[in-house]
């Protein structure tokens, strides 16, 4: 077995900063002539110059700036930065639910201008419907897509199984603990049988054992599925707990400020050594940023004090 300060050195040595190409765009009228046709095949999620400018405030605000990713089928991708950094916009550009101001966001080589269930998005609130059983909640994106009946409940059952929930199909979400509500945000997610998962912040408020068992079960079903998963969080041990990849965005605007391969073994537990080791890495990176988020704070207040 490798010693704590070996396995550190081989986190250490195996990090690396991010070196994303230029993707140089050639314009030619009214046609985008995009570069690296290979490589844009081979990413199931590609973001290429991506740019977004809110201007619903009195001064226009630069949220994400530039940002080039790619996202291979099968990862597990996190991206940690600031509150405020452009997170869940990041996300929201790739579920098709905004567009961006500048750039392209591509999902299997094909540009993304819309949502699409291919894409699911799960976040804190959840959404669950209250009026509707775990069951019917599982069941409801199918029936909007008219699966056939028969299809739809061996599906419920699939996907209850999955996430061990299968005995309270029949209950209501307000008999359920967050943590069993949060596997059924999941399970609704994955009847959907989307390629890609987008999570933001999917466990940030539940209580420490409920994230570990949810983050054991997640890892399970992503190895199982094989589903590409793009996974938000604040917090850098969640990141390394799960990802493959962590990438750190710098505070207001976002940019990548780095990449972390994470390559220490599965199923890794929050408490390992390397885990922590790892996460004190990105930490650091991860301070800088912070501080410049408060910065920025005690001076929006300073100005209306
Ligand atoms: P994060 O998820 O990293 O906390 P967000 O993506 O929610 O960050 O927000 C990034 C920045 O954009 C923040 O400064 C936020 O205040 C601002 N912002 C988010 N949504 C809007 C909006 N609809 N209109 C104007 N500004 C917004
Ligand atoms: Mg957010």
């Amino acid at each position: 077995m490798m010693s704590k300060s070996a396995l550190q050195r081989s986190f250490t040595r195996k990090h690396r900063i991010a070196t994303v190409p230029p993707k140089r765009r050639k314009e030619s009228g009214n046609l985008t002539v995009l570069p690296y046709p290979s490589q844009q095949a081979r990413a199931k999620v590609a973001l290429q110059n991506l740019s977004l400018q809110y201007k619903s405030n009195a001064r226009p605000l630069l949220a994400l700036d530039d940002i080039n990713l790619d996202v291979k089928a099968g990862e597990f991708l996190c991206i940690v930065g600031p509150s405020g950094c452009g997170k869940s916009t990041l996300l929201h550009l790739v579920a098709g639910l905004q567009r961006p101001t500048c750039g392209h966001v591509f999902v299997d080589g094909k540009e993304v201008n819309t949502p699409g269930s291919d894409r699911i998005l799960i976040f804190q609130e959840l959404g669950l419907f209250p009026w509707l059983t775990v069951g019917d909640n599982v069941a409801f994106g199918m029936k909007m897509k008219n699966v056939p009946h028969a299809e739809r409940k061996e599906k419920i059952g699939h996907y209850l199984r999955l996430v061990h929930l299968s005995q309270f199909k029949d209950s209501y979400t307000h008999q359920l603990s967050g943590g069993m509500r949060q596997r059924v945000a999941l399970a609704r997610a994955l009847a959907a049988e989307p390629d890609v998962l987008l999570m933001d912040e999917p466990f940030a408020a539940l209580d420490a054992q409920t994230r570990d068992l949810l983050h054991d079960e997640l890892e399970r079903i992503w190895a199982e599925t094989g589903r590409t998963i793009i996974f938000i969080t604040h917090n850098v041990r969640e990141a390394v707990r799960l990802g493959d990849r962590v990438v750190l965005l710098t505070f207001r605007p976002g940019r990548v400020k780095r990449e972390f391969d994470i390559d220490l073994p599965r199923p890794r537990f929050l408490e390992d050594a390397t885990v922590a080791a790892a996460a004190r890495e990105i930490l650091n990176d991860l301070r800088e940023e912070i501080n410049k988020s408060l910065e920025a704070q005690y001076a929006s207040h300073g100005a209306t004090l």
